[in-house]
């Protein structure tokens, strides 16, 4: 009898956040199809539940919510993947928000930096931590944060001052993966950075040149990596980049 080939996932769990649209929800999608269990991400209930359905078809994926601004909804959220899972591989850290457009450096309004800083920066700071312990005590985990170009220091002095919260919310979840990286390295816990390009999402818009397939692809490689891969780096289309 032939054997039944195994997807390369199978046995892991990865939660998403920010996954019941855009970016995120096709990297629930590519890694249920890779075989990995999926927990979907999101802050609204109806919404996370809406999009894991829509998953089905695709694999194994249920919804969980989780707002990442909100500390106790992650440590809710992270306990009850924890009893009904048993572990968490993978963690990707999407989402994500922007709302200064328009705005420069010079003028921008100081709540919009902190509320971008809050999701971008700290929501992914706190589901890492919230996540490390069990990634440890496996001694598996990659950590894939969903960052920008706009995030590098090359791009910030070539753009006008424009988008000044969100590009530094980026920059400093660059080196949130470096500092997490380094800290992680010899126990099997990669920690990455990407830049998905310019994606047809919500917040990409109708004209980018990019599709979600095209935006998801380095994520979900980075989140699947081998042992002894790449770790606090930051990637565009699976080729390493500067900061
Ligand atoms: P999107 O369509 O606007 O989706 C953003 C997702 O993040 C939504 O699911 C949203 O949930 C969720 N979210 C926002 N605040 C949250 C919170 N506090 N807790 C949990 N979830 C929250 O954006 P996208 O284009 O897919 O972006 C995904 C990631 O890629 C972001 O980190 C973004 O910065 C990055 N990125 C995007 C592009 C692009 O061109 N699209 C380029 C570079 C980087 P709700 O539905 O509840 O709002």
């Amino acid at each position: 009898m032939p054997q039944e080939k195994k997807p390369s996932g199978a046995g892991r769990v990865a939660l998403i956040t920010g996954a019941n649209r855009g970016i995120g929800f096709e990297i629930a999608r590519q890694l249920a199809r890779r075989g990995l269990r999926v927990v979907l991400g999101a802050r609204e209930a109806n919404e996370g539940k809406r999009a894991a359905t829509k998953l089905e078809p695709d694999g194994s994926v249920i919804a969980e919510t989780i707002d990442v601004a909100d500390a106790a909804s992650v440590e809710r959220a992270i306990g009850a993947i924890r009893e009904r899972c048993g572990r968490i591989d993978v963690l990707v850290n999407n989402a994500g928000i922007l709302v200064d457009s328009g705005q420069t450096a010079s003028g921008v309004s100081l709540g919009d930096v902190q509320k971008t800083l809050d999701v971008n920066l700290i929501g992914a700071w706190r589901v890492s931590q919230t996540v490390l312990p069990l990634m440890r005590k496996q001694r598996y985990g990659r950590i894939v944060n969903v960052s920008s170009s706009m995030g590098t220091l090359s791009d910030a002095a070539g753009s006008g001052g424009g988008w000044p919260a969100y590009r530094l919310s980026k920059t400093a979840l660059n080196a949130l993966t470096i500092l997490l990286a380094a800290e992680l390295g010899g126990e099997n816990v990669l920690v990455n950075a990407v830049s998905p390009g310019w994606v047809r999402t919500r917040m990409g818009g109708d004209g980018a040149p990019r599709s979600v397939e095209e935006g998801a692809d380095t994520p979900v490689w980075l989140a699947t990596l081998p042992e002894g891969g790449p770790s606090g780096q930051l990637f565009l289309d699976r080729r390493r980049i500067d900061w």
